[in-house]
C-alpha cells in the first residue's frame, strides 16, 4: 500500500501538471480504441506493454480473463454491452498470459473447498480443453498450463459470440475479435493468427498485417457522432 500512496503523491507532484488538458478533454467523454479483457494478474500491465494512455482502452479484468457466456455474469455482460452498444468499440481483445495462476489451477485440477467461488468461476474456462483437443498443436513446446491458457483465449472469444450485441456487430462488420497472449519472460505480446493456427509475436510485420485488416480510421468527430 505504501508504494501506491507514494505513487499518488509522485503523480500529483510530477505528472498531473502536464496532464490537465488531456484529462479536461477526457472529462467530456470517452472514445476508446478497443475493449481489452485481461487477467487480474498484477504482472499483466496493458498500459505498459501496449503503451496506452488514459482514454485509449476500455478494460475489464478478472481472474483468468474469462468471459462467461451471455447472461451468466451480469458484470461481464454489462461491460461487453456497454462497450459494443454505447461506446461503439470496433475491436475487442481477449488477452491471456503465461504463468497464469488460474490456468495453472485448471490444468492441475487444483481448486479446493476453500475457494468455491474460484472453482465455480473456472468452469467457464473448461471449454479451453475442447479447444486443445481440436487444435493439438496450439502452444506446442509450452508448459501444459500455458497451452491451456492460449486455448482459453480462443474459448473466451467463442463465448463473446454468444452475446447478441456482439453477434449483431460482427454480422454488420462493425466489430472484430482478437486473441492476444502476454509472455511474461519475453515481455512480449503474441496475437493469434487463425490462418497459422498459432500465436505469433506482434512485431512491426504482424502489427502491419493486423492493421491491413482494419477499416480506415474514422475521424474523431465521426467517432463521437456514432
Ligand atoms: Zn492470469
Amino acid at each position: 500500500m505504501r508504494k501506491l500512496l507514494d505513487g499518488i503523491v509522485k503523480f500529483r507532484r510530477d505528472v498531473r501538471p502536464g496532464m490537465h488538458a488531456k484529462f479536461a478533454r477526457l472529462a467530456l467523454g470517452q472514445s476508446p480504441d478497443a475493449m481489452l479483457i485481461a487477467c487480474s494478474d498484477s504482472r499483466v500491465a496493458p498500459n505498459v506493454f501496449a503503451s496506452t494512455d488514459p482514454g485509449d482502452l476500455f478494460v475489464t479484468r478478472n481472474v483468468g480473463n474469462i468471459v462467461p457466456p451471455h447472461g451468466v455474469d451480469d458484470g461481464e455482460t454489462a461491460a461487453v454491452e456497454f462497450a459494443v452498444r454505447v461506446l461503439g468499440v470496433e475491436d475487442i481483445v481477449v488477452c491471456g498470459h503465461s504463468h497464469c495462476g488460474a490456468m495453472g489451477a485448471l490444468a492441475a485440477g487444483r481448486t479446493t473447498a476453500k475457494t468455491p467461488g474460484f472453482k465455480g468461476w473456472l468452469k467457464h474456462a473448461e471449454a479451453a480443453r475442447a479447444v486443445l483437443r481440436r487444435q493439438p498443436a496450439l502452444g506446442r513446446g509450452l508448459p501444459e498450463a500455458d497451452r491451456l491458457s492460449q486455448a482459453n483465449v480462443l474459448a473466451q472469444l467463442e463465448h463473446l459470440k454468444t452475446f447478441p450485441s456482439v453477434r449483431r456487430a460482427l454480422a454488420a462488420g462493425r466489430l472484430r475479435l482478437h486473441g492476444w497472449w502476454f509472455h511474461l519472460e519475453r515481455a512480449e505480446v503474441d496475437a493469434y493468427e487463425p490462418g497459422l493456427g498459432r500465436f505469433v509475436p506482434v512485431d512491426e510485420a504482424e502489427a502491419a498485417r493486423i492493421k491491413a485488416g482494419l477499416p480506415a480510421p474514422a475521424s474523431p468527430r465521426a467517432r463521437r457522432r456514432r
